[in-house]
């Protein structure tokens, strides 16, 4: 423990009331005042909102349950093709909120009762900083003193303030609570989380138009990915129109109206803003006690997630690294470890799984084809698509990729992408042989589990030769 002979770095002789005060309490900032706690340091948080943050309260956690529910119709249609005959199902929008909201009520709660049983403050409160050292609780007036701050304020959605009309609009914080499912929804932007609310809706039923200002929805994945996705996304009946911005949103009724810069309009009841996240920094007092701030307001850190203050650190989605959940975690794990505990390590960004939960689902890990050709030059492809077993027997013409980047000189596996179901499950495993360096010999070496959708990813043994030209 830390606390007894000075947090490293920070100077002993001030009697602060806190070892450590954390601003935010999501993923990063539970994860690090539990950490420090049981370190022993005497720690305290402040959450203006829902102990849980993003992911738990508006993020991850009901956007995979509302995934769920949405592929439930498939599984009903499919069943026919093996027997079954079903009573016309029917879907109620007000069960799926209220179950979701109890369910992260009860998630809600084991948060809270993580912190209790360590031994940790919680102010429900927003926590500004006044100075290093020092912050203010808006919710009682109160000034705490703390030897270091953690900031771990997460991000919020943004969008351009300049189209007008935009307040008529829903983020992805509104969209779990809305009482009636909108029967014609329109998704702005193309990222993970457009694309996931898009295959959610059109899953429950919805017309979902898709609108975005470039030619490809999921920038950054790899363009076979990108191009399937699409492809399915057309076929399940989502109106993608790419190259386009809204110029207008305007209310008739209960309807809204997303007038387009190409002179034509939607119709819908409600339209979704997914155009990206800023850190939460506004107003938190930041730069008046000398933390400097990158673009968007992003706190700047070093590899030990510590500010150009020496007393003020920063995790997670604030720090616009890496914004996902188990990386926000483990940045929270390592400062805690670092500063209160005998162990110094720090989060590892490379190799790091993600998924889509879109349907058909993504999962992804290591280096795009495009991205490895740029580093690597010669880069070997593996890729196979192919109708998944239960697809066939249901009669639904479905189409699975997987997808191997592999350096052509060592041998090793660079890139793994999957699209299809399960996606994200089999790229977690796949992540685990990659990070120690696998091969593609060793893809070749590993038995195949079969049958399995997974199992392609061992069989793949003929090199992807593009089409001659003409
Ligand atoms: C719709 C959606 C889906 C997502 N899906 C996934 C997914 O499938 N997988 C994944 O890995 N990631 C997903 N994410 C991202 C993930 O939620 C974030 O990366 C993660 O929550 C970041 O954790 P954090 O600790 O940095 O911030 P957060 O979890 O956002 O926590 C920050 C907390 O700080 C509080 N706060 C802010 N300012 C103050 C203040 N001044 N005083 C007191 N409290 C304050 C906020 O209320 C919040 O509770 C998703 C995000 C969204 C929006």
């Amino acid at each position: 423990m830390k606390t007894a002979e000075g947090v490293k770095g920070v100077a002993n002789g001030h009697d602060a009331d806190y070892d450590l005060f954390v601003i935010g309490a999501g993923s990063g900032g539970v994860r690090a005042a539990r950490i420090a706690a049981s370190h022993g340091a005497k720690v305290a948080i402040a959450e203006e909102y829902r102990v849980g943050g993003t992911c738990v309260i508006r993020g991850c956690v009901p956007k995979k349950l509302f995934v769920y529910a949405s592929r439930f119709p498939k599984e009903f249609s499919d069943a026919a093709g093996f027997g079954w005959t079903t009573s016309p199902p029917v879907f109620d929008w007000p069960t799926l909120t209220a179950n979701t909201a109890t369910e992260i009520s009860r998630l809600e709660a084991a948060y809270r009762q993580t912190l209790d049983k360590n031994g940790v403050t919680l102010f429900q409160s927003r926590a500004v900083v006044e100075a290093p050292g020092r912050l203010y609780l808006s919710a009682t007036g109160e000034t705490v003193t703390a030897r270091v701050i953690l900031v771990a304020t997460g991000a919020r959605p943004h969008y351009d303030p300049a189209v007008p009309g935009l307040e008529h609009a829903i983020t992805s914080n509104e969209v779990f609570h809305l009482d009636r499912q909108p029967k014609r929804i329109v998704i702005v932007g193309a990222g993970y989380i457009a694309v996931e609310f898009a295959g959610i809706f059109r899953g429950l039923g919805s017309e979902v138009a898709m609108i975005y200002r470039g030619d490809k929805l999921l920038r950054g994945f790899d363009e076979d990915v990108r191009d399937d996705l699409m492809a399915a996304y057309r076929g399940h009946g989502i109106d993608l129109r790419m190259g386009i911005k809204v110029a207008a949103v305007t209310v008739k009724g209960a309807q809204r109206i997303v007038q387009l810069t190409d002179g034509t309009s939607i119709t819908c009841d409600a339209v979704l803003i997914a155009t990206g996240r800023y850190p939460n920094t506004e107003g938190l007092g930041l730069e008046r006690a000398g933390v400097v701030l990158g673009a968007n307001g992003r706190v700047m850190v070093d590899a030990d997630s510590r500010t150009s203050v020496s007393t003020i650190y920063a995790v997670g989605d604030v720090t616009d690294r890496m914004a996902l959940t188990p990386v926000a975690i483990r940045e929270g794990h390592a400062f805690a470890d670092y500063l209160f505990g005998t162990t110094t390590w720090s989060a590892d960004y490379e190799l790091v799984p993600t998924a889509v939960f879109s349907t058909p689902e993504i999962g992804t890990v290591g280096m795009t084809e495009d991205a490895a050709r740029r580093v690597f030059g010669k880069v070997d492809i593996y890729k196979t698509r192919f109708r998944p077993m239960k697809a066939v027997m249901a009669g639904r013409d479905d189409r699975m990729l997987m997808k191997l980047v592999v350096d052509a000189a060592s041998d090793r596996v660079l890139g793994c992408h999957v699209l299809g179901p399960d996606a994200g499950e089999i790229v977690q495993m796949a992540a685990i042989a990659m990070l120690m360096g696998a091969t593609k010999a060793h893809f070749d070496r590993t038995m195949a589990l079969h049958p399995s959708a997974a199992e392609e990813l061992v069989t793949m043994r003929d090199k992807w030769v593009p089409p001659a030209a003409g």
